[in-house]
């Protein structure tokens, strides 16, 4: 460590001798390799960018930084605005930075461009937690459609891990189909519930319940506590007859009150059975596997898709076989094959 320390004060010296000079690529992974987080903050930033120069910078940065990835718990944390998602990523990543470990936020939120149900754009959010040397917020990347964004926030997760986070939280809102995506970058999935709100299950969407690890009763606490309580039974009946999760393990149901700090350790517990089930298993492995495996085909589908509706002779076709769709004079099916016949070069014969 302190070999890495002294490491970290040569590199920045170096820059700062050469002012006007910015560091290398190789320079910026050791600073992040020794866990230095203005580091890991412009690295996240290179990754992010779309500018054709940052793109290379980007691809040699992640090269050498992917071997040192890997080692962490990667936790979703879902629930609709209001539920209390940041109260409780305070609480319980202040409380597992007291039990050792180092703790990155990270969020997927589409929409935080308009504001409209955003999350982590206020900045006096998670102000204690913000504050501690062991942890490293960072507000989800604002640009464009929920691939892209999504995509951005797996690659700093991948940072996050190489600057010696073991713990990674990944906000995002209940609202819509970010869960999906966030579930494809975990391995655990939490939905952070309310109760008390008449329906119990209200708000929760069926198919994000359907994801979850485990549920927290959030709000457990005050004159809520016995509706929690009910709650709790309610949820955890509806789970059983949700089909079963392909891990094998069997969600789970909490109260915990973020505000009063209480129902953390339970949470932090049933965290680490479910490592320790899903190691035993093989599924940890195979699971993140699998998402590797669809996060390549899901960027290459995304580039394909863009590459496809960008070239000229396509927007003129495109244009003309919806005319002829519209007038009754073809099948979808036929204009589709024909453009993309077209795009492959091989559209020589257009009917
Ligand atoms: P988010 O929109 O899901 O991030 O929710 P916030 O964390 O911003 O919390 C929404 C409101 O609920 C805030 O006023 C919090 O103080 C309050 N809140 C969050 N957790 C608790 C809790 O455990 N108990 C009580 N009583 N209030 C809470």
């Amino acid at each position: 460590m302190a070999r890495s320390k002294q490491k970290e004060k040569q590199i920045i010296d170096r820059i700062k001798e050469g002012r006007s000079r910015s560091e290398t690529t190789d320079e910026l992974a050791q600073l992040i390799l020794s866990g230095n987080r203005s580091a890991l903050a412009r690295a996240i930033t290179l990754i992010e960018s779309t500018q054709e120069a940052d793109l290379s910078k980007a691809d040699a940065l992640m090269r050498i930084l992917l071997p040192h990835s890997g080692n962490s718990f990667r936790v979703g944390i879902s629930g609709v605005p209001g539920a209390g998602k940041s109260t409780f990523i305070e609480s319980f990543g202040l409380s597992m930075i007291q039990a050792g470990k180092k703790v990155a936020v990270l969020a997927v939120d589409p929409s935080s461009e308009t504001g409209k149900g955003s999350i982590l754009g206020d900045k006096t959010r998670m102000n204690e937690l913000a504050s501690n040397s062991n942890a490293f917020i960072r507000p989800s990347p604002s640009s464009g459609a929920l691939g892209g964004v999504a995509r951005k926030t797996r690659e700093a997760i991948f940072l996050c891990e190489s600057a010696g986070y073991d713990l990674i939280l990944i906000e995002t809102v209940g609202v819509g189909q970010s869960e999906t995506a966030v579930h494809s970058m975990v391995d655990f999935f939490v939905l952070i519930a309310l109760a008390g709100a008449g329906d119990e299950l209200q708000g929760i969407k069926r198919g994000i319940m359907e994801m979850a690890d485990l549920v927290v009763m959030n709000k457990a606490d005050g004159d809520n506590l016995p509706r929690a309580k009910a709650a709790r039974m309610d949820v955890q009946r509806a789970l059983h007859f949700f089909p079963e999760l392909p891990s094998g393990w069997i969600p789970e149901v909490t109260l915990a009150s973020s505000l009063e700090r209480t129902g953390l350790d339970a949470i932090a517990d049933s965290m680490n059975r479910y490592q320790h089930h899903c190691k035993t298993n093989g599924y940890f492995d195979l699971h993140r596997k699998e998402q590797s495996r669809w996060w390549l085909k899901e960027t290459i589908q995304h580039a394909l898709v863009d590459l496809f509706f960008a070239q000229e002779n396509i927007q003129t076709e495109l244009a003309q076989r919806e005319e002829q769709i519209i007038a009754q004079q073809q099948s979808v099916s036929e204009a589709a094959r024909y453009l993309i016949d077209l795009f492959k070069g091989t559209g020589i014969n257009p009917k």
